[in-house]
């Protein structure tokens, strides 16, 4: 019997999951990210422990995911200084002597949400999660889109809401981007408390809906997913989603005059299938990909 690995690597933590051939967890920790001279090693101990056939990262970014790049597998421009440049993948890989199957974490979402989750059955889909940062995963003719690097969806430039006290974001790169403005750091510097305590009235949330609907539309305009999935901590307010399908039906204007629009997007703009489980599955589904074998 085979076993997979899954690491989730996040930038505040990392998750390790060991499963077995039909993606039951067998055993599961999480260690804070803290640098790769600590963190990397402590990995690589767990999976020596818990020994996998097959191994599949779902990363933070940026990360480089071309093959036959000498930085393959390497984080490369993160703010968090200490990953800048860490061969994650390699030193995992060499150490472990296992296959590795490695994607952004969003991809691997969005990989888990196409095979098992609410885009079963789909060849396209954008998964989304609005947390600490703002990631997406593009699923386009059944494979995870990259291209010159991987794509960048939480940097998208929006319009500023009118009402908007903090319009710049706090993107340190850009003005106005979809992270700076709708992520969860941008709720607590706008309001000065953290998303979870801003109440359900508050004008937070029209302005957070309005961002989250900016990037529906220009994600049905640019790329016409099936689905778009939105996860992470920010979407545990449910009551985002109703908003935010109301509101990208009234940016797309009419111009996308198709069924699902017209029904009010219920069946366009989802919650993840998989609830918070659609990275360590995605992770899986990689690891199996690495060794040849295909899900569902
Ligand atoms: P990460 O993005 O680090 O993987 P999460 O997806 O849990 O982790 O996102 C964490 C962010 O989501 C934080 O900024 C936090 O304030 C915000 N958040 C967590 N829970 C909620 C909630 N129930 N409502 C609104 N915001 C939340
Ligand atoms: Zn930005």
């Amino acid at each position: 019997m085979r076993y997979y690995g899954a690491l989730e690597a996040g930038g505040t933590k990392m998750v390790l999951s060991r499963l077995d051939g039909q993606g039951n967890m067998l055993e599961r920790t999480s260690m804070p990210t803290d640098t790769p001279e600590t963190t990397l090693p402590a990995i690589i101990e767990w999976f020596l422990e818990h020994p996998v056939d097959a191994l599949g990262i779902g990363s933070f970014g940026p990360v480089d995911l071309h093959p036959d790049s000498p930085t393959f597998g390497y984080i490369t421009s993160t703010p968090k200084l200490a990953w800048r440049n860490a061969p994650l993948m390699p030193v995992l890989r060499d150490a472990l002597s296992v296959p590795v199957g490695l994607d952004t974490d969003v991809n691997a979402a969005a990989v888990a949400e196409a095979a098992l989750g609410a885009a079963r059955g789909l060849d396209s889909c954008l998964y989304v999660t609005v947390g600490t940062g703002i990631g997406g995963g593009l699923i386009i003719g059944g494979k995870p889109v990259h291209g010159l690097t991987h794509p960048e969806l939480g940097h998208q430039l929006l319009k500023p809401h009118r009402h908007d006290p903090l319009p710049r974001g706090v993107c340190p790169y850009h003005e106005g981007c979809l992270e700076g403005l709708a992520a969860g750091p941008s709720l607590q510097m706008r309001w000065q408390m953290p998303g979870h305590q801003i109440p359900q009235d508050h004008a937070a949330w029209e302005i957070e809906a309005d961002y989250l609907a900016q990037m529906c539309h220009n994600a049905l305009m640019s790329f016409s997913p099936e689905k778009i999935i939105l996860g992470g901590g920010v979407m545990q307010q449910d009551f985002l989603i109703p908003m935010i399908r109301e509101r990208t039906v009234r940016l797309l204007g009419g111009y996308l005059d198709i069924p699902q629009v017209r029904s009010g997007l219920d069946e366009i703009i989802v919650p993840p299938g998989l609830g918070v489980n659609s990275g360590v599955m995605g992770a899986w589904i990689l690891a199996k990909q690495a060794v040849g074998e295909t899900v569902a």
